[in-house]
């Protein structure tokens, strides 16, 4: 079995978002915790929850994935900013304690000028704030594609991010494909190159999630911009390669791409299973 689901509004509240991913045959979503540009989150709605854990339980869910505002910059050098950010992102995680035992990821950050070393500094020491020992999410920081200041676009990032965390069993990853391809991963022609990168240097049992996505741009283009599977240049083989490795089974695979509207998103998950051979290679 595969595990695949897609980015979704929770607007409508928990439960609805199960029945939605439900009907598109979906056993995991991912949903942004507030407005992905910041603003105040929802109020939690108890009965909302429950009626959303018992659809998990019935139907056999996966790890669901809260994804963090974008506008979140833990490193940023604008200290008013960085400090919201850790603000945000401490809430957000005691919120998740509703529906325990599942996945936060966020983009690492930016260091907005003041050098890759210093950002990374800056992150890990907000996180050593942040985290807990008793909560039961993983924080995912989630590879990016190193444009402009942003840290993450290489595994040696993450590493020393994760290197610098005390609370280490709280910390995963979520590679996302057309990151990782506009950062310069060749996942088209050296996909065992680069699992044995990600494996060597980050630990492959750190990685948590996969958002699986095609690109617009090219290797290395430092990009990130998100196309329909096969529409891109990652491409159908490639997709069809990375849903059937064997590192990967058991991880929820999240679609962000660009979709018109639900039926979209219905379709491309029909075609991924599809490619999906039932057998670990
Ligand atoms: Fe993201
Ligand atoms: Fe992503
Ligand atoms: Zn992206």
């Amino acid at each position: 079995m595969i595990n695949i689901g897609c980015h979704l509004s929770i607007s409508k509240g928990f439960e609805a978002i199960g029945k939605e991913s439900l009907s598109i045959g979906a056993n995991t979503f991912q949903f942004f915790t507030r407005n992905p540009r910041g603003g105040s989150a929802k109020e939690i709605n108890k009965e909302d929850i429950n009626a959303f854990l018992n659809l998990k339980e019935k139907y056999n869910f996966k790890k669901i994935v809260a994804h963090a505002p974008y506008t979140m910059n833990l490193c940023s050098v604008k200290e008013s900013v960085a400090d919201f950010s850790s603000r945000v992102m401490l809430e957000d995680l005691k919120r998740m304690e509703h529906v325990p035992g599942n996945l936060y990821n966020f983009h690492p950050g930016s260091h907005t000028g003041q050098g890759t070393k210093i950002g990374i500094e800056k992150i890990a020491k907000a996180l050593n704030n942040i985290l807990w020992p008793d909560m039961s999410t993983e924080v995912l920081l989630e590879t990016m594609t190193g444009k402009g200041s942003e840290i993450g676009g290489k595994f040696e990032e993450i590493r020393e991010i994760i290197d610098e965390i005390e609370l280490k069993d709280k910390i995963g990853v979520c590679l996302d494909t057309c990151h990782v391809y506009d950062a310069g991963y060749d996942i088209v022609n050296n996909l065992d190159k680069v699992i044995k990168e990600f494996d060597d240097i980050i630990g492959l049992s750190r990685l948590k999630a996969i958002h699986l996505n095609d690109s617009k741009n090219t290797l290395g283009s430092k990009k990130d911009r998100h196309e329909k599977i096969g529409k891109g240049n990652i491409g159908t083989d490639a997709i069809r390669t990375i849903v059937n490795r064997k590192e990967f089974s058991n991880l929820p695979f999240i679609l962000e791409t660009p979709q018109e509207n639900i039926n979209g998103y219905k379709n491309e998950i029909d075609m991924i299973k599809g490619y999906f051979l039932g057998e670990l290679k």
